[in-house]
């Protein structure tokens, strides 16, 4: 009977999880058709090569049509079709992983046009700032020259924008700018032990008050940092999944390849929190 009590508590406890995890992927949600969940499994396997044409497939399913009848060539407040520049981007990085660096370059450089090009339909001057740092973003992960620059630029574009912005807090948790923090993000917590290596306040400054200030410290911390977080990833040979929704010190799933029991919930995929290998229920 305590086994059976176990096993039905454990078994609510993995369900909800699985809801919650669902319930933030509804909330995000663009038309990727299904791409994504392809790319984080072939991640999981450490087959970065495979993982780089999911993300790029993934990438123009979204710039085709972001949501469902959603014009990628409209203005849109929340900008949903962020979210191609950031998979495009990841695949270049991916294909960098897999020792692929030429595939990377033309993945680079097509978002970079793309991202330019979006800059007529997302037409917000906080936008505009915003693709701007996609862009600089674009050459780091392509392996571009003029990222630093194009950071400056970036965040030049944010200070202009300053006193137009209204409520820059609820600019940053736009999907574009969530798109925009994705990759580094991701490329942080490959070299930290699944953690989250890049926090919220490192990406923004301190005082939202200043709200040119505190956008554009988004592009000088990228300056600073994901060049260099890019580069240790290619050396490791290692990128690690996104992370979605996290359980530590499970009960319910215990890693083949490392033995850790902490979680990872991304897209369809249950993942070690720490190797992003797949794990295992017990
Ligand atoms: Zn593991």
């Amino acid at each position: 009977m305590l086994y059976t009590n176990k096993c039905e508590h454990t078994r609510g406890n993995v369900l909800t999880k699985w809801f919650v995890h669902r319930r933030r992927i509804n909330r995000m949600h663009t038309q990727d058709g299904g791409h994504i969940a392809s790319a984080v499994g072939a991640l999981a396997q450490r087959d970065y090569q495979t993982a780089g044409n999911h993300y790029s497939r993934a990438a123009w399913s979204v710039l085709t049509e972001p949501r469902a009848g959603r014009d990628p060539f409209a203005p849109d407040e929340r900008g949903y079709v962020g979210a191609g520049l950031q998979y495009l981007l990841t695949s270049a990085i991916c294909y960098r992983v897999a020792g692929e660096p030429s595939r990377a370059t033309h993945r680079g450089v097509e978002a970079v046009a793309i991202a330019g090009d979006l800059t007529t339909a997302l037409d917000e001057p906080v936008q505009q700032a915003c693709l701007e740092e996609l862009r600089a973003d674009c050459r780091v992960a392509g392996g571009l020259d003029g990222a630093a620059s194009t950071y400056d630029t970036a965040a030049d574009a944010y200070r202009a924008a300053g006193d137009g912005i209204e409520n820059p807090h609820r600019w940053a948790t736009s999907p574009l700018f969530e798109a925009a923090a994705g990759p580094i993000k991701q490329v942080a917590r490959s070299l930290a032990n699944g953690e989250i290596a890049i926090k919220w306040e490192n990406l923004h400054d301190a005082d939202p008050s200043a709200c040119g200030d505190f956008l554009a410290h988004r592009a000088t911390y990228k300056r600073q940092r994901f060049s260099g977080l890019v580069e240790r990833v290619v050396a490791d040979g290692f990128l690690a999944a996104p992370r979605g929704t996290t359980e530590y010190a499970t009960d319910h799933h215990r890693c083949p390849h490392c033995g850790s029991t902490d979680v990872n919930w991304v897209a369809e995929s249950v993942l070690c929190l720490r190797c992003s290998r797949p794990t295992e229920p017990v």
